[in-house]
């Protein structure tokens, strides 16, 4: 079987391992339009599900010598007064769980390894044509790919999608959000919760010895811009925790990543004839779970174990969608219905995570876990 994979992304590479491991026999490529890989968004967060799958890949060991290991949650309100408290080692159900963070960098050089002399840097399909079961596939330097399945790994922006289904599925959910690595550790993820002005603000170690800060605030797509206003920034922020306002004030401008939160309207999974789509480019949405990358590992390990128990390409098709569809779905709907309104996100936030006050001297068992036991449903 000829594989085509777009997107040398971490849902990409993640899928060539998946490849290399379940079906070896597969010739693939891996066309990447960037001209190196790219590692933007500082740090990602793994939670239980995600980490746990990597055994499959025989990449657990590795992951976790270079991942910062996460043993505590603590939800705030938004000035730093402490909210709640979760132990992850004393938790019923995550003490069997393991969730980390690390730099983005080091995880896209991890996977990598070994898959870089799969993949043609600054390389786009120019166009395509099927005929009978097969694709033949132009690429932008010229050259020819014949592929009996291209697996669309391109992220939520992917053309691909736009394509095959006639329209654009991106959603905007009306959030902007700022990135950036701190040199200044923190000793445990803080989650500051939403102010009166709709500000999110979130804290947490990562590997490198290195802290990730995580900003967002509700705002009309009109107001926003790619370009760090710091001066803005700090001034928006201005209620929050003093950890947090030290660590804008700390950072350089240029090292702060600024983007908007955009999902999928609607989840697709294939076209059922020769493509199939992984990762962001199948359902996009809001970090609020940290489900994104952990959602496209188990995209990249089911469809790798359908193609190899289904020798007929169109019920490897059907059986990956079936097997994907309705999680992906719920993975979403979990993720994106917080972020549609600051109304919806405070709800969220009260309703769903915080320990109500009877709870609050159990932390282990209180209401603030099941965030996480979501996760790793
Ligand atoms: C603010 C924020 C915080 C997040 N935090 C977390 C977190 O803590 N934990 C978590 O699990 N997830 C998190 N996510 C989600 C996670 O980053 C994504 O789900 C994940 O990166 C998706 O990987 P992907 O490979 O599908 O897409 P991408 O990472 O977008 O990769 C797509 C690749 O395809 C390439 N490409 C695009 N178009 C083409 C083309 N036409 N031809 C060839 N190549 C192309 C791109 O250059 C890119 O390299 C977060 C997302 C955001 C926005």
């Amino acid at each position: 079987m000829k594989i085509l994979i777009i997107g040398a992304g971490l849902g990409g590479l993640t899928m060539a391992h998946a490849l290399k491991t379940y079906l070896p026999q597969a010739e693939f490529k891996i066309i990447e339009k960037s001209t190196s890989l790219r590692a933007t968004g500082a740090s990602i967060a793994l939670p239980g599900n995600a980490v746990d799958a990597f055994k499959y890949l025989s990449m657990q060991e590795q992951i976790l010598k270079t991942a910062h290991p996460i043993s505590k949650i603590r939800y705030l309100k938004y000035n730093g007064k402490l909210l709640s408290e979760t132990k992850l080692a004393e938790h019923p159900i995550l003490k069997d769980y393991q969730f980390i963070a690390l730099q983005r960098e080091e995880l896209i050089h991890l996977l990598a390894q070994d898959i870089l002399p799969h993949i043609q840097f600054n390389t786009v399909i120019k166009q395509y044509t099927q005929q009978d079961k097969l694709t033949h596939i132009e690429l932008s330097d010229d050259s020819h790919f014949t592929a009996d399945l291209i697996i669309d790994a391109s992220g939520v922006n992917s053309t691909h999608r736009q394509a095959i289904c006639g329209q654009d599925l991106r959603e905007d959910l009306g959030i902007s959000c700022w990135r950036f690595l701190t040199s200044r550790k923190t000793a445990d993820p803080s989650y500051y919760l939403l102010s009166p002005n709709g500000g999110l603000g979130l804290l947490y170690p990562t590997s490198g010895n290195q802290s990730y800060v995580y900003l967002q605030r509700v705002q009309e797509k009109d107001n926003y811009s790619t370009d760090v206003d710091k001066a803005s920034l700090v001034r928006f922020f201005a209620k929050f925790a003093p950890e947090l306002q030290e660590a804008i004030d700390s950072t350089p401008t240029e090292k702060i990543i600024a983007s908007r939160l955009v999902s999928v309207s609607e989840p697709i999974m294939t076209d059922h004839k020769s493509t199939v789509f992984i990762g962001d480019a199948a359902a996009a949405c809001s970090p609020q779970l940290q489900q994104g990358y952990a959602s496209a590992i188990e995209d990249a390990l089911t469809l790798a174990w359908s193609l190899q128990a289904k020798p007929q390409l169109e019920d490897a098709l059907l059986c990956y969608e079936q097997l994907r569809l309705s999680r992906v779905q719920w993975i979403k709907n979990a993720s994106d219905t917080p972020s549609k309104s600051s109304q919806a996100l405070i709800i969220y936030f009260q309703e769903e995570l915080l320990p109500r006050k009877s709870e609050r001297t159990a932390p282990s068992m209180c209401k603030a876990g099941r965030l996480y036991w979501k996760k790793i449903t």
